[in-house]
Protein backbone atom coordinates (compact mmCIF):
# COMPACT_ATOMS: atom_id res chain seq x y z
CA UNK A 1 0.00 0.00 0.00
CA UNK A 2 1.32 3.65 -0.90
CA UNK A 3 0.82 6.52 1.72
CA UNK A 4 0.41 9.46 -0.51
CA UNK A 5 -0.24 12.69 1.24
CA UNK A 6 0.20 15.65 -2.02
CA UNK A 7 -2.22 15.73 -5.33
CA UNK A 8 0.94 15.68 -7.42
CA UNK A 9 2.20 12.55 -5.95
CA UNK A 10 -1.58 10.85 -6.11
CA UNK A 11 -1.75 11.91 -9.54
CA UNK A 12 1.01 10.68 -11.00
CA UNK A 13 0.73 6.88 -9.28
CA UNK A 14 -2.91 6.99 -10.52
CA UNK A 15 -1.75 7.63 -14.01
CA UNK A 16 -0.22 4.59 -14.26
CA UNK A 17 -2.62 2.67 -13.48
CA UNK A 18 -5.33 4.29 -15.60
CA UNK A 19 -3.14 3.67 -18.52
CA UNK A 20 -3.25 -0.02 -18.11
CA UNK A 21 -6.78 0.16 -18.56
CA UNK A 22 -7.45 -0.42 -14.38
CA UNK A 23 -10.79 0.01 -13.02
CA UNK A 24 -10.11 2.38 -10.03
CA UNK A 25 -12.48 2.59 -6.92
CA UNK A 26 -12.40 5.47 -3.99
CA UNK A 27 -13.64 5.78 -0.43
CA UNK A 28 -13.40 9.12 0.62
CA UNK A 29 -13.82 9.08 4.50
CA UNK A 30 -12.82 11.61 7.39
CA UNK A 31 -11.12 8.73 9.44
CA UNK A 32 -11.36 6.79 12.76
CA UNK A 33 -12.04 3.93 10.74
CA UNK A 34 -14.60 0.99 12.18
CA UNK A 35 -16.70 -1.41 9.86
CA UNK A 36 -18.99 0.44 8.25
CA UNK A 37 -16.05 1.95 6.37
CA UNK A 38 -14.04 -1.59 5.87
CA UNK A 39 -17.34 -2.37 4.36
CA UNK A 40 -17.37 0.36 1.36
CA UNK A 41 -13.83 -0.52 0.87
CA UNK A 42 -14.60 -3.98 0.68
CA UNK A 43 -17.05 -3.79 -2.10
CA UNK A 44 -14.34 -1.20 -3.68
CA UNK A 45 -11.66 -3.83 -3.73
CA UNK A 46 -14.38 -6.77 -5.03
CA UNK A 47 -15.41 -4.71 -7.79
CA UNK A 48 -12.52 -2.29 -8.78
CA UNK A 49 -8.59 -3.20 -9.50
CA UNK A 50 -7.36 -0.49 -7.60
CA UNK A 51 -8.79 0.79 -4.37
CA UNK A 52 -8.15 4.38 -2.90
CA UNK A 53 -9.12 5.37 0.66
CA UNK A 54 -8.41 8.92 1.31
CA UNK A 55 -8.49 10.24 5.04
CA UNK A 56 -9.33 14.06 5.41
CA UNK A 57 -11.37 15.92 8.09
CA UNK A 58 -12.67 18.30 6.03
CA UNK A 59 -13.24 21.79 8.35
CA UNK A 60 -15.14 22.91 5.13
CA UNK A 61 -18.45 20.70 6.26
CA UNK A 62 -17.86 21.45 10.10
CA UNK A 63 -20.22 24.19 11.19
CA UNK A 64 -18.68 27.30 13.51
CA UNK A 65 -20.28 25.30 16.62
CA UNK A 66 -19.56 21.77 15.95
CA UNK A 67 -16.91 19.59 16.71
CA UNK A 68 -13.74 20.17 13.96
CA UNK A 69 -11.22 20.41 16.79
CA UNK A 70 -12.43 16.83 18.91
CA UNK A 71 -13.39 15.09 15.58
CA UNK A 72 -11.60 11.32 16.52
CA UNK A 73 -8.42 10.52 15.13
CA UNK A 74 -6.46 7.40 14.95
CA UNK A 75 -4.12 7.53 11.89
CA UNK A 76 -2.02 4.22 12.57
CA UNK A 77 -4.77 2.50 13.26
CA UNK A 78 -6.73 3.62 10.18
CA UNK A 79 -3.07 2.74 8.41
CA UNK A 80 -2.93 -0.47 9.69
CA UNK A 81 -6.89 -1.66 8.39
CA UNK A 82 -6.17 -0.03 5.15
CA UNK A 83 -3.20 -2.34 4.60
CA UNK A 84 -5.20 -5.55 6.27
CA UNK A 85 -8.02 -4.66 3.46
CA UNK A 86 -6.23 -4.52 0.24
CA UNK A 87 -6.12 -0.80 -0.61
CA UNK A 88 -3.59 -0.01 -3.10
CA UNK A 89 -3.27 3.74 -2.17
CA UNK A 90 -3.94 6.08 1.37
CA UNK A 91 -4.30 9.93 0.48
CA UNK A 92 -3.59 11.39 3.32
CA UNK A 93 -3.50 15.17 2.49
CA UNK A 94 -2.82 18.04 4.77
CA UNK A 95 -5.77 20.55 4.86
CA UNK A 96 -3.33 23.40 3.43
CA UNK A 97 -2.80 20.47 0.03
CA UNK A 98 -6.64 20.79 -0.39
CA UNK A 99 -7.84 24.14 1.13
CA UNK A 100 -4.24 26.25 -0.17
CA UNK A 101 -4.55 29.95 0.81
CA UNK A 102 -7.00 32.21 -1.30
CA UNK A 103 -9.26 28.87 -1.99
CA UNK A 104 -12.51 30.76 -3.07
CA UNK A 105 -14.46 27.79 -5.27
CA UNK A 106 -17.30 26.15 -3.85
CA UNK A 107 -19.79 24.01 -5.05
CA UNK A 108 -23.70 24.70 -3.71
CA UNK A 109 -26.07 21.47 -4.25
CA UNK A 110 -28.83 24.11 -3.64
CA UNK A 111 -32.37 23.14 -2.28
CA UNK A 112 -31.24 19.45 -1.22
CA UNK A 113 -28.74 20.83 0.84
CA UNK A 114 -31.59 22.63 3.16
CA UNK A 115 -33.38 20.39 4.05
CA UNK A 116 -33.34 17.51 6.86
CA UNK A 117 -29.53 17.95 7.90
CA UNK A 118 -29.33 20.72 5.90
CA UNK A 119 -31.34 22.94 8.20
CA UNK A 120 -29.43 22.12 11.34
CA UNK A 121 -26.24 22.38 9.32
CA UNK A 122 -26.27 25.30 7.63
CA UNK A 123 -23.42 25.36 4.85
CA UNK A 124 -22.82 21.51 5.78
CA UNK A 125 -23.87 19.71 2.52
CA UNK A 126 -21.63 22.51 0.28
CA UNK A 127 -18.67 21.75 2.15
CA UNK A 128 -19.75 18.09 1.79
CA UNK A 129 -20.13 18.74 -2.37
CA UNK A 130 -17.11 20.92 -2.67
CA UNK A 131 -14.52 17.93 -0.95
CA UNK A 132 -15.99 15.01 -3.23
CA UNK A 133 -16.25 17.48 -6.46
CA UNK A 134 -12.04 17.80 -5.39
CA UNK A 135 -11.36 14.27 -4.47
CA UNK A 136 -13.45 13.34 -7.64
CA UNK A 137 -10.99 15.73 -9.74
CA UNK A 138 -8.13 14.84 -7.95
CA UNK A 139 -8.40 10.52 -7.75
CA UNK A 140 -10.82 10.44 -11.21
CA UNK A 141 -12.62 7.13 -9.75
CA UNK A 142 -14.77 5.23 -12.03
CA UNK A 143 -16.76 3.72 -8.76
CA UNK A 144 -16.82 5.82 -5.72
CA UNK A 145 -18.69 4.23 -2.59
CA UNK A 146 -20.56 5.85 0.00
CA UNK A 147 -22.49 4.60 3.04
CA UNK A 148 -26.58 4.47 3.18
CA UNK A 149 -26.28 5.83 6.87
CA UNK A 150 -25.58 9.23 4.82
CA UNK A 151 -28.78 9.18 2.86
CA UNK A 152 -28.83 12.99 2.60
CA UNK A 153 -25.18 13.16 1.42
CA UNK A 154 -25.64 10.19 -1.32
CA UNK A 155 -28.56 12.10 -3.03
CA UNK A 156 -26.31 15.57 -2.79
CA UNK A 157 -23.63 13.76 -4.87
CA UNK A 158 -25.46 11.62 -7.20
CA UNK A 159 -27.46 15.63 -8.13
CA UNK A 160 -23.71 16.91 -8.50
CA UNK A 161 -22.53 14.14 -10.88
CA UNK A 162 -25.32 14.55 -12.52
CA UNK A 163 -25.26 17.84 -12.85
CA UNK A 164 -22.08 18.75 -13.59
CA UNK A 165 -21.35 15.83 -15.92
CA UNK A 166 -18.64 13.91 -13.49
CA UNK A 167 -17.70 10.90 -14.96
CA UNK A 168 -17.95 8.65 -12.21
CA UNK A 169 -20.54 5.88 -10.67
CA UNK A 170 -21.74 6.02 -6.95
CA UNK A 171 -22.16 3.05 -5.49
CA UNK A 172 -24.52 3.02 -2.09
CA UNK A 173 -23.37 0.17 0.31
CA UNK A 174 -25.91 -0.60 3.63
CA UNK A 175 -25.28 0.85 6.83
CA UNK A 176 -23.39 -1.59 9.19
CA UNK A 177 -24.40 -1.71 12.48
CA UNK A 178 -22.86 -2.16 16.48
CA UNK A 179 -24.48 -6.02 17.83
CA UNK A 180 -27.14 -4.17 19.11
CA UNK A 181 -28.54 -2.54 16.19
CA UNK A 182 -26.77 1.16 16.74
CA UNK A 183 -25.38 2.62 13.19
CA UNK A 184 -21.90 2.30 13.46
CA UNK A 185 -20.43 6.05 13.11
CA UNK A 186 -17.11 7.58 14.44
CA UNK A 187 -18.81 10.06 16.11
CA UNK A 188 -20.51 6.99 18.92
CA UNK A 189 -17.24 7.40 20.64
CA UNK A 190 -18.43 10.42 21.98
CA UNK A 191 -21.33 8.68 24.05
CA UNK A 192 -20.44 7.82 27.65
CA UNK A 193 -22.35 4.07 28.93
CA UNK A 194 -25.63 5.97 29.46
CA UNK A 195 -26.54 7.85 26.61
CA UNK A 196 -24.98 4.77 24.44
CA UNK A 197 -28.20 2.99 25.76
CA UNK A 198 -30.23 5.69 25.13
CA UNK A 199 -28.63 6.00 21.82
CA UNK A 200 -30.75 2.85 20.14
CA UNK A 201 -34.09 4.86 20.75
CA UNK A 202 -32.84 5.73 16.90
CA UNK A 203 -32.93 2.17 15.49
CA UNK A 204 -36.31 1.52 17.50
CA UNK A 205 -38.27 3.97 15.84
CA UNK A 206 -36.64 2.54 12.21
CA UNK A 207 -37.64 -0.82 13.75
CA UNK A 208 -41.17 0.23 14.54
CA UNK A 209 -41.88 2.03 11.20
CA UNK A 210 -40.49 -0.38 9.11
CA UNK A 211 -42.79 -3.90 10.92
CA UNK A 212 -45.35 -1.55 10.32
CA UNK A 213 -44.66 -0.48 6.64
CA UNK A 214 -44.31 -4.34 6.01
CA UNK A 215 -48.09 -4.75 7.55
CA UNK A 216 -49.63 -2.62 5.10
CA UNK A 217 -49.27 1.10 6.89
CA UNK A 218 -48.55 3.72 3.67
CA UNK A 219 -49.67 6.64 5.04
CA UNK A 220 -45.91 8.97 5.60
CA UNK A 221 -47.30 10.92 8.81
CA UNK A 222 -48.85 7.51 10.58
CA UNK A 223 -45.08 5.67 9.70
CA UNK A 224 -42.75 9.14 11.30
CA UNK A 225 -45.12 9.14 14.46
CA UNK A 226 -44.69 5.24 14.99
CA UNK A 227 -41.02 5.71 15.00
CA UNK A 228 -41.18 9.27 17.23
CA UNK A 229 -42.83 7.58 19.77
CA UNK A 230 -39.52 5.21 19.84
CA UNK A 231 -37.45 8.34 20.58
CA UNK A 232 -39.19 9.88 23.93
CA UNK A 233 -35.29 9.42 25.16
CA UNK A 234 -33.18 10.98 22.70
CA UNK A 235 -32.74 14.79 24.42
CA UNK A 236 -33.82 16.27 21.09
CA UNK A 237 -35.30 15.07 17.93
CA UNK A 238 -33.88 17.59 15.25
CA UNK A 239 -36.35 15.81 12.82
CA UNK A 240 -38.12 11.93 12.24
CA UNK A 241 -39.54 12.73 8.76
CA UNK A 242 -40.76 10.50 5.95
CA UNK A 243 -38.66 11.97 2.77
CA UNK A 244 -38.68 10.58 -1.14
CA UNK A 245 -35.42 8.46 -0.85
CA UNK A 246 -33.48 10.34 -3.40
CA UNK A 247 -35.13 14.01 -3.53
CA UNK A 248 -35.38 14.26 -0.31
CA UNK A 249 -38.59 15.92 -1.10
CA UNK A 250 -40.85 15.61 2.40
CA UNK A 251 -43.51 13.25 2.08
CA UNK A 252 -46.52 13.62 3.89
CA UNK A 253 -49.30 11.23 1.80
CA UNK A 254 -49.59 7.67 1.19
CA UNK A 255 -45.90 6.21 -0.04
CA UNK A 256 -46.02 5.10 -3.50
CA UNK A 257 -42.59 6.01 -4.11
CA UNK A 258 -39.32 4.59 -2.51
CA UNK A 259 -39.01 6.67 0.83
CA UNK A 260 -37.02 6.39 3.25
CA UNK A 261 -37.55 7.57 6.82
CA UNK A 262 -35.03 9.59 8.42
CA UNK A 263 -34.20 10.77 11.92
CA UNK A 264 -31.30 13.21 13.57
CA UNK A 265 -31.29 13.07 17.32
CA UNK A 266 -29.17 14.65 20.03
CA UNK A 267 -28.10 12.24 22.78
CA UNK A 268 -26.24 14.01 25.41
CA UNK A 269 -23.58 15.80 23.31
CA UNK A 270 -24.24 13.73 19.94
CA UNK A 271 -25.76 14.39 17.50
CA UNK A 272 -26.40 11.32 15.58
CA UNK A 273 -28.75 10.03 12.57
CA UNK A 274 -29.90 6.91 10.80
CA UNK A 275 -32.62 5.98 8.16
CA UNK A 276 -34.65 2.90 6.75
CA UNK A 277 -35.44 2.76 3.08
CA UNK A 278 -39.19 1.57 2.65
CA UNK A 279 -40.50 0.93 -0.47
CA UNK A 280 -43.35 -0.20 -2.18
CA UNK A 281 -42.23 -0.97 -5.94
CA UNK A 282 -39.01 -2.89 -6.86
CA UNK A 283 -37.41 0.67 -7.21
CA UNK A 284 -36.18 0.66 -4.10
CA UNK A 285 -33.71 -2.58 -4.63
CA UNK A 286 -30.73 -0.72 -4.89
CA UNK A 287 -31.11 0.17 -1.13
CA UNK A 288 -30.41 -2.64 1.50
CA UNK A 289 -31.79 -2.08 4.99
CA UNK A 290 -30.05 -3.88 7.46
CA UNK A 291 -31.91 -2.57 10.40
CA UNK A 292 -31.67 -6.30 12.79
CA UNK A 293 -28.04 -6.81 12.69
CA UNK A 294 -28.74 -10.45 14.18
P1 LIG B 1 -17.17 9.51 7.37
O1 LIG B 1 -15.78 9.06 7.66
O2 LIG B 1 -18.08 9.47 8.56
O3 LIG B 1 -17.22 10.79 6.59
O4 LIG B 1 -17.79 8.41 6.40
C1 LIG B 1 -17.15 8.02 5.22
C2 LIG B 1 -18.05 7.09 4.45
O5 LIG B 1 -18.38 5.96 5.25
C3 LIG B 1 -19.39 7.76 4.07
O6 LIG B 1 -19.76 7.33 2.77
C4 LIG B 1 -20.32 7.22 5.11
O7 LIG B 1 -21.67 7.18 4.68
C5 LIG B 1 -19.78 5.81 5.28
N1 LIG B 1 -20.22 5.26 6.57
C6 LIG B 1 -20.13 5.83 7.79
N2 LIG B 1 -20.71 5.05 8.72
C7 LIG B 1 -21.19 3.96 8.08
C8 LIG B 1 -21.90 2.80 8.47
N3 LIG B 1 -22.23 2.57 9.74
N4 LIG B 1 -22.22 1.89 7.53
C9 LIG B 1 -21.88 2.09 6.23
N5 LIG B 1 -21.21 3.16 5.78
C10 LIG B 1 -20.87 4.09 6.69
Amino acid sequence: MRIVRTISEIRMALKTLREGGHRIGFVPTMGYLHEGHAALIKQSTARCNHTVVSVFVNPTQFGPKEDLAQYPRDLDRDQNLCLKLGVDILFLPETSEIFPTGFGTFVEPGSLGEVLCGKFRPGHFRGVATIVAKLFNIVQPDLAFFGQKDLQQIAVIRRMIRDLNMPVDIVAAPTVREADGLAMSSRNTYLNPEDRKRALCLQRGLLAADAAFHKGERKASKLAAIARKELSSADDVQYCQMVDAYTMEALDGEITRTAALCIAAIIGKTRLIDNVVLSPTDEGVQFINHLDPS
